[in-house]
């Protein structure tokens, strides 16, 4: 998938000397989401990353439901990533997993650790359990119920698992160093008492493992050689050895760390999209501001375009601040390639041909796409009335203006050069309509009469077009930085992220759009049918200007 002439990122250049070496026999890694929001621009680096390496060194990459947390967790949220892993082209090894399939396992492996004396019981409350913890510069105070029997801890943690206890009121916690200058390593929590149903294993459990009792585990179960995460997960590392040495594991994964992605003008946390979801800030998961898998996919954006992005980016130890204008320029330089041509008019202004016969129209022929051979050329029919956008008209102009003035010629594009005489206006002033003339035998010809056109316009004809909504996104965010400086993200939020041309005029094709299909209307930017709405509505993908100047 990445180029090849490239040199090796770290990760690939460790799994190259594992596999000459002999450490590891075959690559095996795993994507793990919690099922707890939709995936986002940052989940996709991590799947091109997991997927991508396997697919380098002929190895496989599971699908891994970290599901241990059941108050935050849902089943909408499984399938939605499962749908969207699939969407950016990737393959999972076998049947999709779940941490909490292993909960069994997990549960004797929390007994065979008592038994080693190696876990407790411990009654202090969350707060407590801070306080007792200690901090940077402190050591931790051991728990009162540290040194309990293992008879009493075995009891008590049956007890538990039994819903016996209040949730909050006991914990299962390992047994390390609590001076440890690493804060993961003091007692850490093993099990919590929660009286929630999971969206897998329904009533069952009354107690959860935490996530680093679960995580290292399940890579265990399930053989992964390369457990790749992200680069907070560091300081939990030697914990996840701890994990691996006194249980009896069936193979010994290694973790590593890369760094996250950031992008700016974007927020990538599934708890600050939640928050946008939950106060209606957008119209949900896959709203097309969203940065996550779905509102792209909903934008308009492709799979290859989201997968050249995560390749452009690549992978460091340290986390990585990018230009949103980086992943725009992806998707741009896609579409720009493949996205066959359309025109659309967003503000329609009439245009009478009065020297074009009443009952004459005729169809008229242009290129799919410049870019694209294999694409069929373009019907478009003609006739005396056509529209053009407002934009593109006006009584009089300096000479930079290239599009239609009173008394001067402009071409509509695959189609004559026409020549503007006289605007007609409405009561308020405001031009209603243009009457103009065909240049006899102008299409695809310069005016025998040697009077060039200005420009090239876009146009529909009246009598035969599509009719749609539009809408115009701006990013959602208007600074850098969303919510830095200890501001809410919310605050930071651009008024004008969304604007909505109720009637947009275009090729008729585009009745027929298919949904995923990208378009670019000529002269306005990259546009995509929605794929909610019940009526015929666009969506802007990206505008045709590219910013993003450091692409090479
Ligand atoms: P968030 O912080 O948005 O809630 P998360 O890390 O809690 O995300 P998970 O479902 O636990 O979400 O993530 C699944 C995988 O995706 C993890 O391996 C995680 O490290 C990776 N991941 C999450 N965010 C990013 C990011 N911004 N860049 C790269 N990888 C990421
Ligand atoms: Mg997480």
């Amino acid at each position: 998938m990445s180029e090849t002439e490239k040199p090796l990122n770290f990760l690939e250049q460790i799994i190259k000397n594992d596999l000459e070496s002999g450490k590891v026999a075959k690559v095996i890694t795993r994507f793990p989401p919690e099922p707890n929001g939709f995936l986002h621009i940052g989940h996709a680096k991590s799947i091109c990353l997991n997927f991508g390496l396997a697919e380098s060194f002929g190895g496989e990459c599971n699908l891994r439901f970290d599901d241990t947390n059941p108050a935050k967790e849902e089943l909408a949220y499984v399938e939605a990533i499962k749908k969207d892993v699939e969407w950016l082209g990737f393959r999972w090894a076998g049947e999709v997993r779940y941490a909490s399939s292993y909960f069994d396992t997990f549960y004797e492996w929390a007994q065979h650790l008592i038994k080693a004396g190696k876990a407790y019981v411990c009654d202090l409350n969350p707060e407590q359990a801070r306080e007792y913890r200690g901090s940077l510069t402190e050591p931790g105070k051991p728990s009162p119920t540290r040194e309990r029997s293992v008879e009493e801890n075995l009891d008590l943690f049956e007890r538990m698992k039994n819903g016996e206890f209040d949730e909050g009121s006991k914990s299962l916690r390992a047994k390390i160093d609590m001076a440890s200058g690493n804060i993961n390593m003091r007692d850490p929590v093993l099990y919590r008492i929660r009286k929630q149903a999971h969206h897998q294993t329904g009533d069952k459990w009354n107690i959860y493992p935490s996530y680093d009792f679960a995580h290292g585990q399940e890579d265990a179960i399930e053989g992964i050689s390369h457990s790749i995460c992200t680069l907070e997960f560091a300081d939990h590392k030697p914990l996840y050895d701890w994990f691996i040495e006194n249980l009896p594991v069936p193979s010994k994964p290694t973790q590593y760390e890369f760094g996250r992605l950031n992008l700016n003008y974007t927020v990538t946390s599934k708890r600050k999209l939640k928050q946008l979801v939950d106060e209606n800030i957008v119209d949900g998961w896959d709203d097309p501001r969203m940065p996550t898998i779905a509102g792209y996919r909903r934008r308009g954006y492709t799979p290859a375009s989201l997968r050249k992005f995560c390749d452009m980016i690549g992978v460091t130890r340290s986390d990585s601040l990018v230009d949103v204008a980086m992943l725009e320029h992806a998707i741009r330089d896609d579409l720009d390639k493949n996205a066959p041509r359309a025109m659309c008019v967003l503000k329609p202004l009439k245009v009478v041909l009065t020297n074009y016969p009443e009952d004459k129209t005729e169809a008229l022929s242009i290129a799919g796409s410049p870019n694209r051979d294999d694409l069929a050329d373009r019907s478009l029919p003609f006739g005396r009335e056509v529209f053009i956008d407002a934009e593109d008209f006006r009584e009089e102009a300096n000479k930079k203006f290239k599009r239609l003035v009173i008394g001067k010629r402009t071409r509509l594009r695959g189609a004559y050069v026409i020549e503007a005489d006289e605007a007609i206006k409405n009561e308020a002033g405001e031009i209603i309509e243009v009457r103009a003339r065909v240049i006899d035998d102008t299409v695809g010809k310069d005016p025998a009469d040697g009077v060039k056109p200005k420009g090239v316009i876009q146009w529909v004809a009246a009598h035969e077009h599509a009719e749609f909504e539009v809408r115009l996104y701006d990013r959602l965010f208007n600074v850098e930085a969303p919510g830095a400086g200890g501001k809410d993200f919310l605050d930071d939020i651009n008024p004008d992220n969304l604007s909505v041309v109720n009637k947009a005029l275009g090729e008729v094709a585009l009745k027929n759009a298919e949904v995923g299909q990208g378009y670019q209307f000529e002269r306005i930017g990259y546009f995509c049918r929605d794929s909610k709405a019940e009526t015929l509505v666009f969506n802007q993908t990206i505008g045709l200007r590219d910013s993003f100047n450091k692409a090479g």
